[in-house]
C-alpha cells in the first residue's frame, strides 16, 4: 500500500486539563508524521480565541497549523481581521466554512456560503493560503438535491479551493461516487476522507444526527448489542473503521483526516494496523 497523506484535526481546548490533554494528544499524534494538524472554530467566532492560540501552539511545535474559519454570522471587517492575524503569525493553510448559525443568532453576516468565503479569501490574500473546503459524501442535510450539492460543491472549488476533506462516512462507496461525480464536472483537486473512530454508540448517533452522516443499520445494531462494554464498541470500530480506511487508501484516496475529538489512542491504532 502506497503511503497516504495523514492529517489530524482538534478542537480548541477551554480549560488548562483540557489544554495539557491536547498536548499529550498532539505529541503521541506527531510520531506519526501528519501533513497538517488543524483546529475546528465555533460558528460566530466562540472559539476564536481559542482556535487562535492553539493553531500558534501548533505552528510553534513545527506543524503546518490550519485553523477551520466559518463565515457565518461574521462580517467581512471581522474576517478580514482573523485572515491578516494569521497572516502576519505565517500561517498559510486554512479550512474555509460556512458553518451552522449558533441558536439565538439572528444575523446570517456577509458571506452566505462557504464558497463567498473562498472567492473573499481569494481577493484579499491571492494565493497566500491553501483553502481547504468541506465535502459532503453523503450530501450536505440542507442541500436541495443530491446533484445540487455536487454542484456546489465544485462551484466552492472553482471559487478556489485547492483541496477538501469530507464529513465523516462509513460507507466506502459513497466516497468513491462522489469523487467520480465531481470529477465529470471538472474538479481534480484531492478530496481527504474525513475518519472518524467509533468508540461511544450514543455519541456517534448523535453527531451523525446534527451533522447529517449515516451510520449503516448493521453497525448500529452491532454498537447497541455491546450496551456499556466500551472495550467491545471499541475493538469492533477499529475493525470496521481500518477495515474501510484500507480500501480508501487501496483504491485511491489520497490521504486520511482523522476527526481526533483530542484523543490520539484510537487515531494511533488506526494508522499503526494500517502501517503507515
Ligand atoms: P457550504 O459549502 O456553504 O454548503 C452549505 C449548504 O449550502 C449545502 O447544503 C450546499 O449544497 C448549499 N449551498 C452552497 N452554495 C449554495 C448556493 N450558492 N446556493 C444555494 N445553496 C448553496 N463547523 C464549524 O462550525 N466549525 C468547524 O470548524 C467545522 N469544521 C468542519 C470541517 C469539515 C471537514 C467538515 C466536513 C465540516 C465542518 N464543519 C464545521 C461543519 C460545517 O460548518 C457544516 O456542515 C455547515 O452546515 C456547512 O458548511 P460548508 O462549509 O460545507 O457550507
Amino acid at each position: 500500500m502506497s503511503s497516504p497523506q495523514i492529517s489530524f484535526e482538534f478542537f480548541p481546548p477551554k480549560t488548562a486539563e483540557g489544554a495539557e490533554k491536547l498536548y499529550i494528544t498532539r505529541a503521541r499524534l506527531a510520531l506519526l508524521k501528519p501533513k497538517f494538524m488543524s483546529v475546528t472554530f465555533g460558528a460566530g467566532g466562540s472559539t476564536q480565541k481559542g482556535t487562535f492560540d492553539t493553531v500558534l501552539e501548533i505552528a510553534g511545535e513545527g506543524f503546518d497549523a490550519v485553523p477551520h474559519l466559518s463565515c457565518i454570522g461574521a462580517s467581512k471587517q471581522s474576517l478580514r481581521g482573523i485572515l491578516t492575524q494569521y497572516r502576519i503569525h505565517g500561517i498559510r493553510h486554512i479550512v474555509a466554512l460556512r458553518g451552522d448559525l449558533p441558536s439565538g443568532m439572528k444575523e446570517v453576516g456577509e458571506l452566505r456560503y462557504a464558497c463567498e468565503l473562498v472567492k473573499f479569501v481569494r481577493a484579499e490574500h491571492g494565493d497566500w493560503f491553501h483553502i481547504e473546503v468541506a465535502a459532503y459524501p453523503e450530501y450536505h442535510p440542507q442541500a436541495r438535491s443530491a446533484r445540487a450539492d455536487i454542484e456546489n460543491f465544485a462551484h466552492k472549488v472553482k471559487a478556489g479551493a485547492n483541496s477538501a476533506i469530507t464529513q465523516y462516512f462509513y460507507n466506502a462507496d459513497a466516497y468513491f461516487r462522489f469523487v467520480d461525480d465531481v470529477c465529470k464536472l471538472g474538479v481534480d483537486v484531492p478530496i481527504m476522507p474525513g475518519i472518524m473512530p467509533i468508540t461511544n454508540y450514543m455519541q456517534l448517533m448523535r453527531f451523525s444526527e446534527m451533522c447529517g452522516a449515516e451510520v449503516p443499520k448493521w453497525i448500529a445494531r452491532r454498537l447497541e448489542g455491546f450496551g456499556d462494554d466500551r472495550d467491545a464498541i471499541k475493538a469492533f470500530g477499529l475493525d470496521i473503521v481500518t477495515a474501510m480506511c484500507e480500501r480508501l487508501v487501496m483504491n485511491g484516496a489520497p490521504g486520511l483526516h482523522f476527526y481526533t475529538l483530542n484523543n490520539a489512542a484510537d487515531c494511533k491504532s488506526i494508522c499503526e494496523r494500517l502501517h503507515l
